[in-house]
């Protein structure tokens, strides 16, 4: 058995010379933590004198990445099944909680140190066979985003395929303009959210506030007159109760049913259709709405009680008490959005932003007037009298959003996503504008002195070139 002993440092190139001659049979190995750190040695077990260090400043325990990167060496790969971690008690045990957090806390965030110095553009410059556009791509700063770069490679080549054999619709009307009409919808939807946002978060008003009377388009209910029952927190995904009206039989119907529902579109036809009115008895159904799911927001508001609404709606959800009468804070509701609906069968006037909200905003004030005149042309596509137009439509937007993800693609492989890109390009402008490189990035001679110099290169290289010029 022989036992070494490192109080070398890693840096030191005798140490891993002498350490390859008794290699195979080293039984112990005495380590300091930059060579538990920095050298690739497996061991079968790892054993820490002590989980403290001083850091230069104070002692403090190890950090969840130092404890890591030392105890992960335990176990070797095609030897050991297990590997076995040993700490020290020399004093006291340590701490459970500080245990936790050495061994299961979260390892410091590596973040790249890679920056591109002017010295290392010049340095490139100057050798034909590498980019400095390749050298960005392998740093560690690009590497997340680059991570999956094979991946997406055969993805997009799949996609490609695809999109290749996309075939145009052969349809007559919607051969016309489908393309047209699909893209104002897209528009008109964008629009309306951007705008019913500005007008959800607004800081005087909460237009979404308990007992707004809004018009619900989702996949379940379309174009139904709904009740707003609970508080909107101002978050893109915040959720929140709404009554909604519907018939009764469907929606016995509804939950039953374990039909596979179909695929979501990208963006929502825009139809000029009529309220939703129930056929038979009409009936409710309580549902958690994103913003998104709100076609349009009334200016109208009904008086509510949503607490004893929901608590009546969810004494309802559970099976023995499914056939309990309905309560009357519920009914009167139901019948108030009913005789809304049987009154206004085109719709209620809409929260008009600029008047109702006094929303003076330019851009959103644009964006309104864009919306209305978009919302009067939305009528006029001729491929809206083709009967297949649901079916049509949703043929045309899952090629769109094929044609999409292989734009995505496409950009997050080339060489345009590199996050140093930018940095690299305006760098390359100043390079040209002080005259170290000319417009086809060939060195120049003040180029060729700034290679040579590692830091603040370009004053320095300004300063040699001033004095020179003064002494010439
Ligand atoms: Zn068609």
């Amino acid at each position: 058995m022989s036992v070494l002993i490192s109080s070398l440092e890693v840096k030191d190139i005798r140490f891993p010379t002498s350490l390859e001659g008794h290699g195979s049979d080293a039984m112990l190995l005495f380590a300091t933590e930059t060579f538990a750190m920095g050298v690739n040695m497996p061991a079968r077990t790892v054993v820490f004198d002590t989980i403290r260090k001083h850091d230069g400043k104070s002692p403090r325990n190890l950090l969840p990445g130092e404890y890591i990167q030392m105890a992960g060496r335990a176990g070797r790969r095609g030897l050991d099944t297990t590997g076995l971690v040993i700490i020290l008690c020399k004093g006291d045990v340590p701490e459970i909680s500080d245990l936790q957090a050495m061994m299961q806390g979260k390892p410091t965030h590596l973040e790249s140190r890679f920056r591109l110095t002017y010295t290392m553009i010049l340095n490139l410059l100057t050798v034909a066979v590498i980019r400095v556009e390749d050298v960005m791509k392998r740093s560690f700063a690009e590497f997340h985003t680059r991570k999956d770069s094979h991946q997406q490679e055969v993805e997009l080549k799949t996609l490609s395929k695809q999109v290749e054999s996309i075939k145009k619709v052969s349809c007559y009307l919607c051969q016309e303009d489908l393309q047209e009409y699909y893209n104002t919808c897209k528009t008109l939807n964008e629009l309306r959210y951007a705008l019913q946002w500005t007008s959800i978060t607004h800081s005087q008003i909460k237009a979404l506030s308990i007992g707004r009377v809004v018009v619900v388009n989702t996949e379940k209910h379309v174009h139904a007159l709904g009740v707003v029952l609970s508080l909107y927190a101002a978050n893109r995904h915040s959720k929140f109760k709404t009554l909604v009206i519907c018939d009764k039989q469907s929606q016995d119907r509804n939950s039953q049913s374990n039909e596979v529902p179909a695929r979501k579109l990208k963006v929502k036809m825009v139809l000029k259709t009529n309220l939703y009115q129930p056929e038979g008895i009409c009936w409710h159904d309580v549902v958690e709405l994103v913003a998104s799911d709100v076609y349009e927001i009334t200016s109208k508001t009904l008086d509510v009680n949503a607490e004893k609404i929901l608590s009546d709606w969810n004494t309802r959800q559970i099976p023995r008490f499914r056939d309990k009468a309905v309560s009357q804070y519920t009914s009167v509701v139901v019948q108030e959005l009913l005789r809304l609906t049987e009154d206004n069968p085109e719709g209620l006037p809409a929260l008009n932003p600029v008047k109702d909200l006094k929303i003076q905003d330019m851009d959103f004030v644009e964006k309104f007037i864009k919306m209305q005149s978009l919302q009067e042309k939305v009528t006029d596509y001729k491929c809206l009298m083709c009967q297949a137009l649901n079916q049509h439509f949703a043929e045309h937007d899952y090629n769109m959003e094929l044609k999409e993800k292989v734009k995505v693609l496409y950009y997050q492989l080339s060489e345009e996503s590199l996050l140093l890109l930018p940095e690299y390009h305006q760098r390359i402008q100043v390079l040209e504008k002080l005259n170290f490189i000319d417009n086809k990035m060939s060195l120049q001679l003040k180029g060729r002195v700034g290679c040579e110099i590692s830091h603040h290169e370009l004053i320095l290289t300004e300063l040699i070139f001033e004095f020179f010029c003064r002494k010439s």
